[in-house]
């Protein structure tokens, strides 16, 4: 069964969060709950939920002042958030999407309609971080955070390392000549030695193994390297 989607309710009045959480709970979700903004901040950052139902009048901390740092800090940067104003307050649509709010339902409001726009921002966002992640094996890399994780740990990777291993990323299984890695990586129009890409896959190995992980590089002897699962891995293709 799929994991379910975590939802953060972010609201001060009881009734209503019982309210959210018995609907959101009868459609699957799992929810967990703040009651003020300060509380939001760092249950945001410890659970990672996949979507965030923030209030926009909260003690503490206002709802816009929580969705602006939410939006600052790296972690919490892309998740969907969706605002719950009182009714007819347009200027605090306006300022909502200000602040980088992806919606906003005003209250009292239908928990069927609040169910749908929570589904489409769901949606949306998965879209989103399936474009901008690319996975082989036990190695994720994140495109828009730049950053590339070996199962759980982080590698840490030069510019080169993070293109070269982009391009293998990008074609798993395939062998790459040492000429076709430097025009894909370096450029056609810069000249560099054939051996510097030798180098580079020297440095990227050494990183991504640096836990005694197995080789997912594979050198073929005198045609290049290609990035695949170790021989003798049981593990299908
Ligand atoms: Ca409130």
């Amino acid at each position: 069964m799929a994991i379910p989607p975590r939802i953060l309710v972010v609201e001060d009045e009881a009734a209503l969060v019982t309210l959210l959480r018995y609907n959101l709970e009868r459609e699957g979700f799992a929810v967990s709950e703040a009651g003020d903004g300060e509380e939001a901040l760092i249950r945001a950052k410890e659970e990672a939920p996949d979507l965030v139902i923030l209030d926009w009048m909260l003690p503490v901390l206002s709802g816009i002042e929580v969705c602006r740092r939410l939006r600052r800090d790296p972690q919490t940067r892309a998740v969907p958030i969706l605002i719950l104003t009182a009714r007819g307050e347009e200027a605090d649509k306006v300022r909502g999407f200000n602040c980088g709010a992806d919606d906003y339902v005003t209250k009292p409001f239908s928990p069927a309609e609040l169910i749908a726009r929570i589904r489409a921002l769901l949606r949306r966002a998965n879209a989103r971080a399936t474009a901008e992640q690319l996975s082989f094996a036990d190695l994720t890399m994140d495109l828009a955070a730049h950053r590339v994780y070996r199962g759980r740990r982080e590698v840490r990777l030069g510019p080169t390392e993070f293109r070269l291993l982009h391009y293998l990323m990008q074609n798993p299984g395939r062998v790459f000549s040492r000429e076709q890695l430097l025009d894909a990586v370096w450029g056609r129009d810069v000249f560099v030695e054939a051996r510097t890409v030798d180098v580079h896959i020297r440095r990227l190995r050494k990183a991504l193994n640096s836990a005694g992980e197995s080789d997912l590089i594979r050198t073929v002897r005198s045609a290049g390297y290609a990035l695949d699962r170790p021989a003798g891995s049981s593990a299908a293709r």
